[in-house]
């Protein structure tokens, strides 16, 4: 099996998210991406509550049997990727990392950062606006076919001023509408 992990705080999970995963897994041939939402993200605090951005998570990817989610980092105190790795590495596989470029840049600045580049093939995802160095030794596959503009911090002012984005899976919008998320 090759699986991709893809981390993130999905607040909440868009189309760029679901095209990204899709394109990755053609591109590289990939069998999974399992779609990892972050429990209390260290760059993002005071975000929608895990619970309701894994159910939103959960609804995106129902459609698609290529795409898996985990919860694996919901007992984290805080999601360090090398500790999820570290798990889930050695039930077996070829392991890589899909991230956009925003995320990547800032891959120094993880926890133990070093081991998490040592441990897996990082997939990265060009993103506009977003440049990146490639720290010595990481082995990096670049995915520059794509350049989507959405992110979650628009969708959010977005839903804030009571517009529904077009860039949100019916199955999430719906979600949203129930739960009143994001002051919709
Ligand atoms: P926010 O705007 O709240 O920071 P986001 O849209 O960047 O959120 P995240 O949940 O932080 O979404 O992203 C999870 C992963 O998906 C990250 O690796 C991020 O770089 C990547 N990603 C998100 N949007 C895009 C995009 N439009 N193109 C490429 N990669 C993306």
């Amino acid at each position: 099996m090759r699986i991709a992990i893809f981390g993130g705080t999905f607040d909440p999970i868009h189309s760029a998210h679901l095209v990204v995963a899709a394109e990755a897994a053609r591109q590289f041939h990939l069998d999974q991406i399992l779609f990892i939402p972050n429990a209390v993200p260290p760059h993002k605090p005071g975000r929608t509550p895990y619970a309701q951005r894994l159910r939103m998570v959960q609804a995106a990817c129902a459609g698609y049997p290529q795409f898996a989610v985990s919860d694996i980092e919901q007992a984290n105190e805080k999601s360090y990727s090398i500790l999820t790795l570290e798990r889930l590495l050695p039930t077996g596989g070829e392991w890589f990392f899909l991230i956009g470029a925003d995320a990547f840049a800032e891959i120094t600045t993880w926890f133990r950062w070093r081991e998490v580049l040592a441990l897996v093939t990082f997939i990265v995802v060009s993103r506009p606006g977003s440049t990146y160095a490639i720290p010595e030794g990481a082995r990096v596959l670049p995915l520059e076919t794509l350049e989507l503009d959405v992110s979650s911090t628009r969708i959010r002012a977005e839903l804030a001023r009571g517009e529904m984005p077009a860039e949100l899976p019916p199955a999430v919008a719906d979600c949203i509408r129930a739960e009143g998320l994001y002051g919709f």
